[in-house]
């Protein structure tokens, strides 16, 4: 067998080892080059930056984590993780060493199709309006795809259109909807560009006025699919498998335990997000939205027992994701993220990404159902809280460890023992 066939994500003890050997795992597993080495340890050109947003005066570093053992329709995967909470890549990392016994991480998703909207006012007849529309579509697709010929070459482009008749406080208006298959790229200036150029035809043909046209982030024609099981015995038993699908029961059932249920899955899923340069607000704000599309926000997970008695867990969401375009195609770092993902279509990604929310989701879960979030928070806490009291990089895990020991993780003591330290 060769190399790359026997690669793995499973590392025991990756946590343990000094970041350059990290550092040079990845580098091996994904074929890095010395330039990519490069990328990843200095911080960004202010030039770049430059380029990205208005007024800049410098950068903002965001660590990034590797997530291990991660195994994906049979495919072995490190994740790249861009955050700032501490734990988080841990719980990753340790769910999908959970996930693996059973075979990982199974992913689907639908094609990629983005909804841009086109909100037409001032009609009179808005039935016939309707009508209209549709019975223009071939010319309407036309005039958008016009605009994407790359996109269109790509096997993407304008595929279909909807029609929404809604009500509002002001009279009844006509929303169009123009369904877009963006294969690679997120869309928003794809879909941007196609639904501005359909107004004018709009108001043509309905002989009413165009307001807004834009994309919308409930992408849920954009679906991601991802599932697992997560071994009986592994677990605890049984009556842990039980404990936790008490716990998940809450989030399914009150929107309080639900937005911090799917804010832990966002945990995850924006992680690998900003580390691929992608756009979190525009994942938060689909996800929150699906999580609400039958009037009562729930969970973006189910679990149940399997027929063994093990844990199955699924999530389902939108992820308007990209590979090329917006920000991740110039962040040197978020191409070296792609790079260490080995992924070759937004799908892969957005399907990997699932995998990574699901994951954190159960950690999360489980956590909470048998010994508390605080424990597994508490090591790194602890250490920021030693940092925070002033102490220096030799000081910083005796006064951890000591504060851990006490059961007492709080910025006074950590003052009172560097004080005895000194
Ligand atoms: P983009 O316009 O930079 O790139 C997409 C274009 O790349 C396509 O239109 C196509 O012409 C070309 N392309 C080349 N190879 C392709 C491939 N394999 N697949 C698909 N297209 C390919 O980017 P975008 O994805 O249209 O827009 C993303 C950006 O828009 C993000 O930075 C996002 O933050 C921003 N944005 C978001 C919103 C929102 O979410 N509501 C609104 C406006 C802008």
């Amino acid at each position: 067998m060769s190399n790359k066939n026997m690669k793995t994500s499973q590392i025991s003890g990756f946590y343990k080892l000094p970041v350059e050997k990290r550092v040079e795992f990845v580098q091996t597993f994904a074929d890095l080059s010395a330039e990519d080495f490069k990328i990843l340890k200095k911080s960004l050109d202010i030039q770049t930056t430059d380029r990205m947003i208005e007024n800049v005066i410098g950068n903002f570093e965001i660590p990034l984590g590797i997530a291990v053992n991660f195994k994906i329709n049979g495919k072995e995967v490190l994740i790249p993780m861009a955050t700032e909470e501490s734990s988080v890549v841990a719980a990753a990392s340790n769910a999908a060493k959970i996930a693996r016994i059973q075979g990982g991480f199974s992913v689907k998703s639908t094609d990629p199709i983005m909804i841009g909207q086109i909100q037409i006012l001032g009609i009179e007849d808005i039935v016939t309006a309707a009508e209209n529309i549709m019975n223009e579509k071939d010319k309407i697709l036309a005039i958008a795809n016009a605009q994407d010929k790359i996109l269109v070459n790509l096997g993407g482009g304008a595929k279909d259109l909807e029609v929404r008749i809604l009500e509002s406080p002001t009279g009844k208006m006509l929303v169009t909807h123009l369904l877009v298959d963006v294969r690679d790229a997120m869309g928003a200036n794809a879909v941007n560009t196609m639904v501005e150029a359909l107004a004018p035809i709009l108001a043509e043909i309905t002989g009413g006025y165009v307001r807004l046209k834009i994309l919308s982030n409930l992408a849920d024609k954009r679906l991601v699919t991802a599932t697992a099981v997560f071994d009986k015995e592994k677990m605890g038993g049984e009556h842990i498998i039980d404990q936790f699908l008490e716990s998940y029961t809450l989030a399914s059932i009150d929107p309080y335990r639900a937005a911090t249920h799917n804010k832990g899955i966002m945990n995850g899923i924006d992680a690998v997000i900003i580390a691929t340069g992608n756009d979190f607000r525009a994942i938060e704000s689909g996800a929150h939205a699906y999580a609400a599309r039958d009037g009562q926000y729930t969970s973006l997970t189910r679990y149940w027992k399997d027929d063994d008695g093990n844990l199955v867990g699924e999530i389902e969401l939108p992820l308007a994701i990209g590979i090329v375009g917006g920000a991740g195609s110039i962040h040197p770092k978020a191409l070296v993220c792609k790079k260490i993902l080995q992924i070759s279509t937004a799908q892969e990604l957005a399907e990997i990404i699932a995998a990574v929310g699901l994951a954190q989701n159960f950690a999360a879960v489980y956590a909470l159902s048998t010994v508390g979030i605080q424990k597994g928070h508490m090591s790194l806490h602890a250490k920021n809280i030693a940092m925070m009291a002033g102490a220096n990089e030799s000081e910083i895990d005796t006064i951890a460890e000591q504060m851990i020991q006490e059961g007492i993780v709080k910025l006074d003591r950590a003052k009172e023992l560097l004080e005895q330290l000194r």
